[in-house]
Formats: structure tokens, C-alpha cells, sequence
């Protein structure tokens, strides 16, 4: 064992305590969950390969924290365990596959599954069926007795709906805040100065502990009950199945979630766990995945226990959108504006449901802002369809040894001296001979979004600039099969597939080209505003910066850019070329058929999942052709969401936002109207 790997163990730890103490007694995290989550499973992989550096007061070997001071501590009849994290559904199959092998069978299993609801978890006792105790898990031996507390919240019974009740009832559930008194309590603290709640699990778990009742009342905690454990059990009272307790729980007067599942497998599990990771939205309180148990009690007991979980439960998370990884180098790139970005490579992480090894640090303002070193421990985030990038430093997880990283002075692939404009934190390459840039405009050049060039990929474009057959996207249109001949890796068949494909471009529309010319600011809709204002380059050419402000969505920034562009003599020269090549100039009138209308105008859309026959393009281009703005995100300023199959979380959100849902066939059918 390394002195780094020791060191390693023992920062974690600290880390972990403290921020399980903030989180556990405090109620106030200091981090995101899934940062702890994701911590937390490094500790305890480091601790199962090197047993030697567990210690007692590891937080891998305990359940929550001891109890807070103020309430009396109470200990549990039975303990209250936590449970075991998969973080996908190849984990899942990972921890079935350990109790089978456990059990000495590969036979599967009836799962129930039940949302996991994300509030603060408590025992309730009941004695001769009366509400006698309340306590919360603690530790899980030890908890604080809040009896007078849970007796304010109006879904948990004092007295159980049952003719003769055993001796000792006990049941266990998920106090929790419904996300909109969580909304309304901070909205009142805002106005009153207090500081806000940093969730509603941590603010549920803190109206638990306020020492006066009437504080808890008005904080309308409700609570869903998910274990019921009957110590003296007669034969009315006798249950083989978790399924068969949830249906008592319920006539004993219980509130329980009613999402639950009973699932025949593993596949019927991941159906149910990519349901609910969309359909959560839509509930009206937190969730942070689900808990996957196994159906029936004789097989649970023969599982029994390790000193933390049940071998019988799982609670599979959601993909986390934010976790925690190394930093292994820094390297940069320069893009087809010549801006020089810095790029962290990563120790790969699962984010969001894909596997990260890049993000993106921006400029070198930012790294030093983060104050971010090679080998440092970082947090990465991923929203949505957006480049990941690290958002933040783990300073306290430092190591000896770590890198400073200097921006480079000159640019790395020509050499030549990068500038920094006084206005931007960007550093760039202005040579416009540089073969980065020449490669990343034609990258962009060709994209499905700009030219669409079939058959003309990144590896084809790296060959046709390092030969220097291609010295500016003008010179695209004077390739000949001869000379693509002389390339590596291309026959005759598949360079006269690129030729036929750079031909095919010369049929995009105006706005196609003028955006793929790369002008910056201008991204497809912004080109497409503007062709719809020029319908030719000449006209264009005309316009003064005040003309180009005058259109909507078009600011000052975005005007001097244009406006700057066409002023270049290079770039008329290129115009020209590309003209005489036979691109197009003009806006045609007829587009797919449509006759220009402006149905569309003012309103935008959002397209989700696979359409059933348009390609995602054309229902781009039919939209934008009539007015149309297309985005990539959903807000409430959207007006219709053009979704097809698998469409995923933005369907869910659009539903939440009372967003208009149109199918392909709808928006040709308004396009009719
Ligand atoms: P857990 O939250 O992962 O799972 C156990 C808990 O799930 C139970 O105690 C219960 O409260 C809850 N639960 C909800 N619905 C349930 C259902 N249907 N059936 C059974 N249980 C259900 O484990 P934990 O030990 O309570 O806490 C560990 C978690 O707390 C970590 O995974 C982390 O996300 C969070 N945590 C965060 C920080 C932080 O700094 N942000 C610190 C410590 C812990």
C-alpha cells in the first residue's frame, strides 16, 4: 500500500464525517448527494481492498449518525438499517447476482418495487394499537424520541384500524415535506430575511426535531408507510410477502405509496426504474430513486443481514447529474474560431447514464478561479444535452504532487503567438492558416445541421488539410474521385460517394450555408432569422450593423459580428468562390414543398424522441421555413413540444409546465389550417 493510498483513505473519511454530521445533525449537506454517494463508494473500495484501514468510526461502518442533544435517546427494538446503492441497472444485476450466490441458486426472484421517497425515516411503535413512541432511525440502534412530534402529522395513525391488535405493532416510513409546503416555507423565509432550506428532506428531517410541537404542525410534514414488523404475530396477523404487509399497513390505516410494483425479474425491474426516472417530475414530493426488495419474507430471512443493509434491498439511485473524479491531465483545443479551450480528462465517471472522460474547463481564467490543479478531486456536472464540465475544486481532498497548469502562450498547432481581446477571457489562435481552425470550419462545414456532407467525416477532413488538397471550404467543391484516389483507405467506390455528396450540398438552403460558414454568434437559428430577413447574400451585404440590430432576437454583439464578417476581403473572396461552385445565395421560395408562410412566427418548439415520418431535420426545417424557432431546452415560454417514441424526461416536463404536446402529424396538420 502507497503512502497516497493511506492518505487518500484517511482524507475521505474526514470528509465523509463531516459532511455526514452536517447532513445527518445539522440537516444542512454540505454537499450534493450523489457527491457523497459517489465518495463514499471510493472509501469503501479502497476499504475492501486494503481491510487494514477500516477503522471503527469509519463512516462506512455505521448507519446515520448518533442522535442529536435536546431529545431523549430511545433505543430500537429492532434496528433500523440503511441500504445498499447500485447506481445502474449493471449494478443491479451485480447485486442480484451476490445473493444468489448467496443463496446457491441462480434462480430469480419476485422484486417489489416502491419509489424511494426522499424524506427522513421513522420507527413508530405501537402498543395494544395506540401510538406509544416515535422515534427517528439515528444511528440505527439509537434514535431521539419525538413522539409529540410525529403525533402532528395528520397521515400517521394514533390508534390502528384493527379489531384485536397484537401486543407490539411496529412500523417504519418516510416522513417527508411535499414539494410545494417545501416552496411555500422558504418563499415565507425569503420574505422574513431567515435563511432558506437547502432541500425538503433536510428541512422534513429538521421539522422533526424542532422542540415545539406546534412548529412542527404548521410545517404539514405527511408520511408514507414501507415496513411493518409484528414481533408476536398470531394467524390473523401472519404475513409471507412485503407485498402482503404494504395491503396490511394500508388497512391498518396507513398512507402508502401506491406506485408500488411487483416485478416477475430484472428487466421488469429497469422497466419500472427508467419509468419513474422520468415520471418522477410529476410527483408532488422528492425521490431519489427506488428500493428494490424481494418479495417474499422466507427467502428475506434466509438472507438476513450484514452489519449495515439487508441482503434483500437495493435502493437504485437515479443517474446522478453531478459526481466527483480525478483529474488526469489538462490538455487544449483549438476550435474553429480559434479559441483555445482548456480540457480536463477525467478518471472516467457514470453521469447522467453515460460515462464522462472529458469536460470541458473553458478558459484560463476559470481554472484559476477553481483553483484546479492536475490530480485534484473534482466535481463534474452534466445538464441536460450540455458539454460536461467541472464545477467545482475538492481543495480538502488535495494530494501531494498535484500540477499547476499554465495556459500555453503560443498556439499548439501552428505555434503561432494566441491573443487575449480585452473583452473576452478567451484566449485565440488568429491565424487563419492554422490547420485547427481550417479543420474545425470544415467540420462544421459538413455537419447535419449546416452543409449535411454524407461521407465526408473528421478522419477524411484531417487527411485533406495535412495533404493540403483543402485549404478553405471553397476548395471542398474542386475535389476530383483522382485526387481522393490518392488518399489513404479510399477505392474509387467510396470517393465517388464524396464527390456525389459534396454535390448534393450545393442544394442547401440559404440559410444552410450561412450558417455553416461559421460566422460566430450565428448558430441555425440565428441564421435562419437572418435569411429570413435577407432572402440573398447581396441584400446582406447592404446591411449596416443598425439594419441587423433592428431584427428580433438579434443584439448588438451578435450585429458587429455579422456585420464585421462580411467586411473581411478573404471572406467576400470565399463567397465568391462558393457562388461560382453553385451554393446557394438566395432564399428559393419553395421549401420541401411548403410555400414560405409565417404560421410559425412567434412561436417556439422543442422536438423529443424518434418521429414517425419526418427526420428530426425536416420538421426543423419545416418549422424554421414557417416563422418557427426550434430550441434544445424546455421552458414555459415553449409552445409545443413536437415529441415522438421513446420521448424521455423533456415529454415529463413539458406535461409539468402544461406545455402543448404535438405529434408529427399535428404540426403538418397546423401548417394545413
Ligand atoms: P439511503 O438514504 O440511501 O437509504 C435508506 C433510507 O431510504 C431509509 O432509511 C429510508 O429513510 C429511505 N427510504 C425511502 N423510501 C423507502 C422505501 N420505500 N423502503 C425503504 N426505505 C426507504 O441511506 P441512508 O443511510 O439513510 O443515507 C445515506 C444517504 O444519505 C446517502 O446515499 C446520501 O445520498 C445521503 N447523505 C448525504 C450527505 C450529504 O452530504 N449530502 C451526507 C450523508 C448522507
Amino acid at each position: 500500500m502507497t503512502p497516497e493510498i493511506l492518505n487518500r483513505t484517511e482524507q475521505l473519511r474526514v470528509k465523509l464525517q463531516t459532511a455526514g454530521y452536517a447532513y445527518y445533525v445539522l440537516d444542512n449537506p454540505v454537499m450534493e448527494d450523489a457527491v457523497y454517494d459517489r465518495l463514499y463508494r471510493e472509501l469503501q473500495d479502497l476499504e475492501s481492498q486494503y481491510p487494514e484501514l477500516v477503522t471503527a468510526d469509519s463512516p462506512t461502518q455505521r448507519v446515520g449518525e448518533r442522535p442529536a442533544s435536546g431529545f431523549v435517546s430511545v433505543k430500537h427494538n429492532i434496528s433500523l438499517y440503511s441500504l445498499e446503492n447500485a447506481f445502474d441497472m449493471a449494478e443491479f444485476a451485480k447485486w442480484e447476482a451476490g445473493w444468489q450466490r448467496n443463496m446457491g441458486s441462480k434462480e430469480s426472484a419476485e422484486y417489489i418495487c416502491e419509489l424511494k421517497i426522499d424524506g427522513s425515516a421513522i420507527a413508530l411503535t405501537y402498543e395494544n394499537g395506540l401510538l406509544v413512541r416515535g422515534a427517528t432511525r439515528g444511528d440505527g440502534d439509537t434514535g431521539e424520541d419525538i413522539t409529540q412530534n410525529v403525533k402532528t402529522i395528520r397521515s400517521i395513525p394514533l390508534k390502528l384500524n384493527l379489531e384485536n391488535p397484537p401486543p407490539v405493532v411496529e412500523v417504519r416510513g418516510e416522513a417527508f415535506l411535499p414539494i410545494a409546503v417545501f416552496e411555500q416555507l422558504n418563499q415565507e423565509r425569503e420574505q422574513a430575511g431567515e435563511q432558506l432550506l437547502a432541500n425538503p428532506r433536510n428541512a422534513a428531517a429538521g421539522a422533526l426535531r424542532q422542540l415545539d410541537p406546534k412548529m412542527v404542525a404548521q410545517r404539514k410534514l405527511d408520511f408514507f408507510a414501507y415496513t411493518l414488523q409484528i414481533p408476536t404475530t398470531t394467524p390473523a396477523t401472519e404475513l409471507h410477502s412485503h407485498l402482503a404487509s404494504l395491503e396490511m399497513l394500508e388497512r391498518m390505516g396507513f398512507k402508502v405509496n401506491s406506485h408500488r410494483e411487483l416485478c416477475a425479474d430484472a428487466a421488469k425491474v429497469g422497466e419500472y426504474y427508467d419509468l419513474w426516472n422520468t415520471d418522477r417530475l410529476n410527483l408532488a414530493y422528492m425521490t431519489d430513486g427506488v428500493v428494490v426488495k424481494i418479495n417474499d419474507f422466507a427467502l428475506q430471512q434466509e438472507l438476513g443481514f450484514t452489519n449495515k443493509f439487508p441482503r434483500w434491498a437495493v435502493a437504485l439511485k437515479y443517474p446522478a447529474e453531478e459526481a466527483p473524479t480525478r483529474v488526469l491531465d489538462i490538455s487544449v483545443n483549438v476550435g474553429r474560431t480559434g479559441a483555445i479551450t482548456p480540457l480536463a480528462h477525467l478518471q472516467p465517471v457514470q453521469l447522467g447514464g453515460t460515462t464522462v472522460q472529458r469536460a470541458t474547463l473553458h478558459n484560463g481564467d476559470r481554472i484559476a478561479q477553481l483553483d484546479l490543479r492536475i490530480g485534484d478531486t473534482v466535481i463534474v456536472r452534466k445538464a441536460g444535452e450540455i458539454i460536461p464540465e467541472v464545477v467545482r475544486v475538492l481543495t480538502d481532498l488535495r494530494l501531494p504532487g498535484t500540477v499547476e497548469f499554465k495556459m500555453p502562450t503560443n498556439c499548439p498547432v501552428c505555434d503561432s503567438v494566441v491573443v487575449k481581446s480585452e473583452k473576452e477571457a478567451v484566449l485565440r489562435c488568429n491565424n487563419p492558416s492554422c490547420a485547427a481552425i481550417l479543420k474545425g470550419s470544415l467540420v462544421h462545414w459538413v455537419s447535419r445541421d449546416a452543409l449535411d456532407i454524407n461521407g465526408v467525416g473528421e478522419k477524411l477532413i484531417e487527411q485533406l488539410v495535412d495533404r493540403k488538397f483543402v485549404n478553405s471550404v471553397a476548395d471542398l467543391y474542386d475535389l476530383t474521385v483522382a485526387k481522393l484516389i490518392t488518399l489513404e483507405r479510399t477505392g474509387e467506390k467510396s470517393a465517388t460517394k464524396t464527390i456525389e455528396g459534396i454535390a448534393s450540398s450545393k442544394s442547401r438552403s440559404w440559410s444552410r450555408v450561412l450558417y455553416g460558414l461559421g460566422i460566430r454568434q450565428i448558430g441555425n437559428n440565428g441564421a435562419n432569422i437572418l435569411t429570413e430577413r435577407f432572402p440573398s447574400i447581396d441584400l446582406l451585404l447592404q446591411a449596416t450593423i443598425s439594419d441587423l440590430q433592428d431584427i428580433r432576437d438579434v443584439g448588438l454583439e451578435t450585429a458587429q459580428s455579422v456585420y464585421n464578417w462580411l467586411q473581411q476581403p478573404e471572406n467576400i473572396a470565399l463567397i465568391e468562390r462558393l457562388k461560382a461552385a453553385g451554393l446557394q445565395f438566395e432564399r428559393s421560395l419553395e421549401v420541401n414543398n411548403h410555400t414560405l408562410s409565417q404560421t410559425f412566427a412567434d412561436k417556439t418548439f422543442v422536438i423529443t424522441g424518434t418521429l414517425p415520418t419526418l427526420k428530426r431535420d425536416e420538421a426543423k426545417d419545416l418549422i424554421q421555413s414557417h416563422g418557427g424557432k426550434v430550441s434544445d431546452s424546455i421552458s414555459a415560454k415553449t409552445d409545443y413540444l413536437l415529441a415522438g417514441e421513446k420521448a424521455g424526461s423533456k415529454l415529463a416536463k413539458a406535461e409539468k409546465l402544461g406545455v402543448k404536446v404535438i405529434s408529427d402529424a399535428e404540426l403538418i396538420e397546423l401548417l394545413n389550417t
